[in-house]
């Protein structure tokens, strides 16, 4: 008998009928005797629309109540499977985050896990239940609540996985894997059969939403093999593992796109120690993440900096800059929005030379500017306008033959 722990997304469970639909898969598998640990998501849209209605209560509520409203969300979904499975003359019990053993650390609506006390799943595992625990929420030492960032119940699933000694999590979704690219700008987008940890979590930071990145981080530490498929359909879903074949012939995997980028320059920066620690501190402290960041070498020693952030964040981000850019008598500021971004990733990069040459290439035939740069070990990504980035990602799905099946894959 082995330990099979399943994850449904919110539109797996999005209404009655879906969820008894959900109740009816996990029956066959715990009928064909397997032990089943299912960590389910809220219904459908029920966490947005929660947050919709405590905005409406308040400006800025409290992030401690919120996370205790969120987590009504799997409690319902929970509840429902479980009687889902009542009705299938299946034996089953919910537990909520904390009846669960998921403990965390105290950050509200970012939590930590920091420790799975399986025991009460191990019992009920052991009478035969199948067991339905609440996603993405847990609870810290002091018995408040918590909520692990959304779209955290991926990384429940895998925690729970590494505290119950599973080799595997299986998440299931409303997309049947992982793709070369999102299938919605590009038809010819391929499924892929497998993918590296390292990969799925590039191509997770810079804009493929398949899977909770932390997920994939858990998944690489405690080497949990992910499986992500549709619960609509029986199709194989990507296996997401350590072992992917090194010698790929297609030497990128997947590529990857973001419509939502911003830009911020601060203009004629004196070139000293200290400038761009004071610029990222500011940023930080409001909690604003920064993604590809230029300096350019400085001439008569003033230097220009550039950085990038999510377009949502520019609003907030730019008055911290402008004051910090006061202070360290900065020439000016200057904002741009409507920018994207475009990623090629895949381990094979590392090794061979000429991928970064490629892309620019490919890009310039298709008349597309390139406005920043920045790589990684196995990632090139070119910052471009925002009107440019699917017919971008088309150009290089193709550059890079990303439609082909590569040696060794079906
Ligand atoms: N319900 C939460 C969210 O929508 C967690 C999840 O779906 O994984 O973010
Ligand atoms: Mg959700």
């Amino acid at each position: 008998m082995s330990l099979i722990v399943q994850k449904y997304g919110g539109t797996s469970v999005a209404d009655a009928e879906r969820i008894r639909s959900v109740a009816a898969r996990i029956a066959a598998r715990h009928r064909a005797g397997d032990q089943l640990l299912v960590v389910v998501s809220a219904m459908g849209d029920t966490t947005d629309r929660l947050q919709a209605l405590a905005r409406e209560i308040s400006e800025h509520p409290e992030a401690r109540e919120l996370d205790l409203l969120f987590s009504t969300g799997e409690t319902v979904s929970m509840t429902l499977l479980a009687m889902a499975l009542h009705a299938l003359d299946v034996e089953a019990v919910s537990l909520s985050g904390a009846q669960a053993g998921l403990r965390t650390d105290t950050t509200h609506g970012q939590a930590r896990i920091v420790k799975v006390a399986p025991e009460r799943i191990q019992q009920e595992l052991e009478r035969g239940r199948v067991v339905i625990v609440a996603g993405f929420q847990g609870i810290t030492e002091e018995l408040d609540v918590t909520t692990l960032g959304r779209g955290g119940s991926d990384t429940t699933a895998v925690a729970l996985a590494a505290g119950l000694g599973a080799g595997r999590c299986e998440i299931y979704t409303d997309v049947d894997g992982v793709y070369t690219a999102d299938p919605r700008v590009e038809p010819k987008a391929r499924k892929l059969r497998d993918i590296s940890y390292e990969e799925m979590l590039e191509l997770a930071a810079v804009g493929a939403k398949v899977l909770h990145p932390r997920a994939v981080e858990l998944g690489a530490v405690y080497g949990i093999e992910i499986v992500v498929a549709s619960s609509f359909t029986e199709e194989p879903g990507t296996l997401i593992h350590g072992g992917v074949t090194m010698e790929q012939f297609n030497k990128v995997r997947g590529i990857a796109h973001d419509l939502d980028v911003a830009k911020v320059t601060v203009r004629a920066v004196p070139d000293q120690p200290g400038i761009a620690a004071t610029i990222f501190e500011a940023l930080a402290e409001h909690q604003i993440s920064v993604d590809t960041i230029v300096q350019n070498a400085s001439v008569e020693r003033l230097t220009d900096v550039t950085f990038t952030v999510a377009g949502d964040d520019l609003r907030k981000a730019t008055p911290i800059v402008e004051q910090v850019a006061k202070k360290i008598r900065a020439a000016e500021v200057v904002a741009e929005e409507g920018l994207g971004k475009i990623s090629i990733v895949g381990t094979g990069m590392q090794t061979a030379p000429g991928y970064a040459a490629r892309m620019f290439r490919a890009l310039s035939d298709a008349g597309i500017n390139i406005d920043m740069i920045s790589t990684g070990e196995i990632r090139i990504t070119c910052i471009v306008h925002r009107s440019d980035v699917e017919d971008a990602l088309r150009t290089l799905h193709k550059t890079f033959e990303l439609e082909k099946a590569a040696a060794g894959e079906l």
